[in-house]
This record gives structure tokens, sequence and C-alpha cells, in this order.
């Protein structure tokens, strides 16, 4: 249905006030203004940091230099921004993919630097993907991909082992946890690549994914989230 006839017969409302809303993004101007965005951010982990000055690391960074090389996060993992996750994630919500996306694309597009040449959503394992039906990673990178004019590479890394959620263990056991989780199906043919996920917490997922893809050659890894916890 062409979208002006469809925003006639389902008039749109702000995801977070139930204000009415015209067109792209589902968010009021309000709300849309009131996101924690995440601005001064480590430029390796995008943990949120006091203040930056130009590009800064955060202590992890400086004292453990992480495998991939760069992390972009659009907004703090804090409200509204995990209830809007959570109902992408767990309600299957999957019309907050094009919101969440789309506004990571824009402030993705509007960096200096160059623009990786494969996309790869964290994989799920695939029982688990057979419960949630759908893998989230997925759908932002399918978004991602389409405003910035990128490919995903869909099948190219599987997940063989099916790890507890990293919030579910204590600090200790999270990157034993996730150890030998991902392998890759094929070659790799893309040297920068940027790994695609809903929420990064302590950063192991990418850390582990990061380093299969560093092994399988590639030669620039950066990670893109929605939401970054951490303080
Ligand atoms: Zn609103
Ligand atoms: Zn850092």
């Amino acid at each position: 249905m062409p979208r002006p006839l469809a925003a006639l017969l389902f008039p749109a409302h702000c995801r977070l006030c139930r204000a009415p809303v015209s067109g792209d993004p589902d968010l009021c101007p309000g709300c849309l203004h009131d996101l924690p965005w995440l601005e001064a951010a480590c430029a390796q982990c995008a943990r949120p940091l006091v203040q930056a000055h130009g590009p800064a690391l955060c202590g992890d960074c400086q004292r453990h230099t992480p495998a991939f090389d760069a992390a972009t996060a659009l907004l703090h993992y804090q409200p509204p921004t995990d209830y809007l996750v959570q109902r992408f994630k767990f309600a299957g919500e999957l019309a907050l993919a094009p919101l969440l996306a789309g506004l990571l694309a824009t402030k993705i597009a509007a960096r200096p630097s160059t623009l990786p040449g494969l996309l790869i959503p964290v994989p799920l394992h695939p029982s688990r993907l057979r419960e949630r039906g759908f893998n989230q990673a997925t759908e932002l990178a399918r978004v991602l991909a389409r405003r910035l004019g990128l490919s995903v590479g869909h099948r190219l890394c599987k997940r063989v082992k099916r790890t507890e959620p990293q919030s579910t263990l204590p600090v200790k056991q999270r990157r034993a946890n996730l150890r030998n989780a991902f392998t890759l199906t094929s070659r790799l043919t893309a040297g920068h690549i940027a790994i695609v996920d809903d929420v990064m917490t302590s950063g192991h997922t990418s850390e582990e994914l990061a380093q299969v893809l560093k092994q399988a050659g590639a030669r620039r890894v950066e990670v893109w989230v929605i939401a970054r916890a951490g303080h």
C-alpha cells in the first residue's frame, strides 16, 4: 500500500508517547529529541565517556586493545532505549528496525571514515533463531545495508555454540561462555567489515566475532550497535 494511503487509513502514533505522527521515523519530534543520544564515547569500544576531547579511548581500551578497531553506537542503553529494544527483540515489533537502524545509518553516513565492504549481523544459534523467529541483528543490518548501499553477509558466519545469555553469568565466565561460539562458512572477500548488533554490553560478543574475522584475514573490523551499555 502506498505510504500516504496507509497513513490515512492507519494514522501513526509515536512509539513512546502515542502522540499522532506523520511519516518516518515513528517518534514525535519531542521524544526523538529526548532520546539518550550517545555522543561522548570511546573511539574504539563506544563505551560512554564523561566527556570527550576529540578521539579518546576508555581506560579498558588503553589497557587491553580489543580485536575490533572501532565501534559506533547510537544511544545509551537506558530508558527509553531499553524499552524500544525489548519491544523490537522480544515482542517482535519489527517495525522498530527501520526506525532504530535508520537513525544509526544517518549517524554513520555523517562520519568522515570509509564505509566497510560488508556487514555481518551477529548470528543467533539456530535453536534460538527458531524460538524467536528472527534475528534482530539481521533485521538491523538489512536496513543499514539498504540506507548505506552496502551488502550483508547473511550466511557467512554461524553461531555453533548455544551460549547462555551473557547477563545471566558471572563476569568471569562471560569470556569462556563465548569461546569458539562463531565460525565462518566461507572465505572472507571483504577486508573491512562491520559487525552489526542491537546492544553492546561487555563487548565480549563483538570481541569474539572480531577475532574470528581477523584470523580469517579481515584488515579492519568495526562494530555498529543501536545501544551501548556501561559507564
Ligand atoms: Zn512522542
Ligand atoms: Zn573503550
